[in-house]
């Protein structure tokens, strides 16, 4: 036993991330939950929070809180600098973007209806198509559903192999000279999927269409560069990387935000306004109306400096290494049918999975028994789950603060599922 644990602790250091010197700068991690030391695998839902993003909050509150960007007094000044700082930070943490190319929302879900409530109302019209893909989170699909119903366009998708990842060789059918946009998880949220961003991303803009990457799942576990990509749009969440709710983030090319008409109106996107006439602020400020979510962002500044000391490349190296240690682990539990691909490379640590004989709802609600918290449900993707043949997964997800102790609890609680069921 103790020889095991002493392989986990070197198997985490080799990867760069040691998960229990992480966990110590997680204080929710150490609560206990029905009596268990809590196993926190619901990392694509959203993430926990290190102390340093927790004190940032509470620093912000203690001792900057203004309005920003209108005041001359010193606490608007500094808290002003301090939102400001995070944008800077943001725009270098995805590839060394413009500033002016980072807006911030409210997350994910709201950049990519930003895009297109805008973009979108302005560059798709009848006849015209948008292509998605058949493993997209709502937040990716609903937005393109109701804009193609609404200009009577063409809403076509990629559709998947039976390994989980996109069929490539049907993309150049699928892109044709209508395609206004092509729309597509960076890594998916059900299967784990990482799509390949960039040569879509090529494809796409040969035929002369848009690119929009949700990338919720994919910029808090893997080095993103939306430069070397080439992608038109990008949107993210901070919850699901360590940062504030409330709090996401949308890249978009410069020279395409400066066409857009703006998304929300009121306070702050303005330049001038009159009784008959409104002129808008520059970017990124004119996609920026009213008070935003200030102690989010500059708290969410401490999330990114905190992945950055731990360096991108090893939380994926962590991931592979914990991906593949769960994927042969719960090969062990007879019957169960994990989704997605089966190589760690592939993937993210998103692991869906069904038992034939127990509801995922049975499954997680029997995993909180023992402090072990997944997902179970259709995870915002019901059309997904139509293709799978499925109504529900269970869903485990991984993080920085993970480790193969934290799988081997998972895979010993299924075992005691199993037991409960008298299967
Ligand atoms: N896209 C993907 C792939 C997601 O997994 C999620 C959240 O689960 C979203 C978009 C939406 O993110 P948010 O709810 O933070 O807006």
């Amino acid at each position: 036993m103790h020889q095991d644990i002493e392989n986990t602790k070197a198997a985490s250091r080799t990867t760069g991330v040691d998960s229990e010197k992480v966990r110590a700068d997680f204080p929710i991690l150490n609560r206990v939950i029905n009596g268990h030391r809590l196993v926190y695998l619901d990392n694509a839902a959203s993430s926990q929070k290190p102390t340093a993003v927790i004190d940032a909050l509470t620093r912000y509150y203690t001792h900057t809180n203004a309005n920003i960007h209108r005041g001359l007094h010193t606490l608007a000044e500094e808290a002003t600098a301090a939102y400001e700082r995070t944008r800077e930070h943001t725009a270098r943490f995805i590839g060394g973007v413009k500033q002016s190319e980072v807006i911030f929302t409210n997350g994910a879900t709201e950049a990519i209806n930003l895009v297109a409530a805008t973009w979108g109302e302005d560059n798709v019209g009848e006849g015209d198509e948008i292509l998605i893909t058949e493993m997209e989170h709502h937040a990716n699909l609903v937005p393109w559903v109701l804009l193609a119903q609404r200009k009577k366009a063409i809403l076509r998708r990629i559709p998947l192999t039976s390994d989980g990842y996109l069929n490539l060789p049907e993309v150049s059918r699928l892109i044709t000279d209508r395609t206004r946009l092509v729309a597509f998880t960076h890594m998916s949220n059900v299967l784990g999927t990482i799509n390949p961003v960039k040569q879509l991303t090529e494809q796409a803009h040969l035929a002369g269409a848009a690119v929009l990457v949700d990338g919720a799942q994919a910029v808090p576990h893997l080095p993103v560069n939306v430069v070397d990509d080439g992608v038109d749009f990008y949107a993210f969440s901070s919850h699901k990387m360590l940062g504030p709710t409330g709090v996401g983030v949308l890249y978009g090319r410069e020279e395409l935000l400066e066409k857009m008409r703006p998304y929300n109106t009121g306070g702050e996107m303005i330049r001038e306004v009159r009784f008959d006439g409104v002129t808008f602020n520059d970017l990124p400020h004119k996609f920026e109306a009213g008070t935003p979510n200030i102690a989010g962002v500059v708290a969410f500044d401490a999330a990114l400096t905190y992945l950055e000391n731990l360096g991108m490349e090893s939380v994926r190296q962590h991931e592979i290494e914990l991906t593949g240690y769960a994927l042969n682990r719960l090969t062990e539990i007879p019957g169960l049918e994990v989704q997605g691909p089966v190589d760690p490379l592939g993937r993210g640590g998103v692991i869906s999975f069904t038992d034939p004989k127990i509801h995922p709802h049975d499954i997680s609600t029997l995993l909180d028994s023992r402090g072990i918290a997944i997902r179970a449900g259709h995870h915002c993707a019901q059309p997904l789950m139509k293709v799978m043949g499925k109504v529900a997964t269970a869903r485990a997800s991984l993080y920085v603060y993970n480790g193969r102790d934290d799988i081997d609890a998972l895979i010993e609680a299924l075992m005691e599922t199993r037991r409960y069921f008298g299967i």
